[in-house]
């Protein structure tokens, strides 16, 4: 595994690869890697010839207040993790790189940004779409592949690419969850051993919502009341939000049907969580 930090070292390489004929997949991510990250990379290598994952804690993408200075780093670890996956190219610019002084562009996807976590953290997509336009810019890659953890970020994603004409096949992948269910995240290293006890609750609750659908349930009030006073029985949690959406626009459905989309967003102490289910 190759890794590169500057710009021009990134496309050089793709540049090349793309000479002798090879398909690119690129997984980006904030590094602090888990499992949920290294099944996008596998998903990647069966997709595509050459696999890149971009590793940059983007900081446009964070608020004001949020834990851009605390954020988990550990190089090293996702360099290890990454070779043993392996991944081909591990890119790593610098924010100077990234956005050096004069930097003034941002991508906006209107609306879709300022539903669910966007209520609370403005600014939030308008970051990722940017660092993500850019990493397509540098990497031209033929798919790119995404969590379904962040099913917002990827929807956006989607409509990004398909209102930009960007020539990239976009691939959401499947929730990664610890054994007890937890869904993974580089942010569960926040929580404390009462915490992380606590937070099951997100996935708890979900699969209650799941458990409801599957006996015939349709009822989107009904399944979002289930899942807020399971969650309000937990002391350490605390809703930002619950709700029931259609996934092309994100506005609250009554109905359940396939493809509803299921978000919500706790904190857990300081921590915030967010999990999901699309029903199906
Ligand atoms: P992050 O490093 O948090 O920006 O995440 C990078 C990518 O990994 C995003 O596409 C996430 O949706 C995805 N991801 C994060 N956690 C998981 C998980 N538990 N399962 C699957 N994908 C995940």
């Amino acid at each position: 595994m190759e890794i590169l930090t500057t710009l021009e070292g990134m496309r050089q390489s793709v540049q090349n690869e793309k000479r002798r004929g090879r398909t690119i997949g690129l997984v980006p991510t904030m590094g602090f890697l888990h499992a949920g990250h290294l099944s996008l990379v596998r998903i990647s290598r069966a997709e595509a010839d050459v696999t890149v994952v971009s590793l940059f804690v983007n900081p446009i993408q964070f608020g004001p207040k949020e834990d851009l200075k605390t954020y988990p780093r550990d190089f090293d670890r996702d360099a290890a993790m990454l070779r043993a996956e392996g991944a081909d190219y591990l890119f790593a610019p610098t924010d100077e790189d990234m956005y050096p002084r004069e930097y003034r562009t941002f991508v906006e996807v209107r609306e879709l940004q300022d539903r669910l976590c966007g209520r609370t953290r403005p600014g939030h997509f308008r970051g990722v779409c940017t660092v993500v336009l850019k990493l397509f810019d540098l990497v031209e890659p033929d798919c790119a592949v995404f969590g379904q953890k962040d099913v917002q970020q990827a929807l956006i994603l989607k409509r990004m690419v398909a209102d930009l004409n960007v020539p990239v096949r976009m691939i959401v992948a499947p929730i990664v969850r610890e054994p007890d269910g937890l869904a993974m995240s580089s942010r569960n290293t926040y929580l404390n051993p009462e915490e992380r006890q606590a937070a099951l609750v997100l996935s708890r609750s979900l699969a209650e919502a799941r458990a409801m659908i599957d006996a015939g349930e349709r009822n989107a009030g009904r399944v979002l009341s289930r899942i807020r006073s399971l969650i309000d029985a937990e002391l350490a949690a605390r809703i930002e939000y619950v709700e029931a959406v259609d996934p092309d626009g994100l506005m609250p459905v009554a109905g359940l049907r396939d493809g509803t989309l299921i978000a919500l967003a706790v904190f857990i102490g300081r921590t915030r969580l967010i999990d999901n289910l699309i029903v199906s």
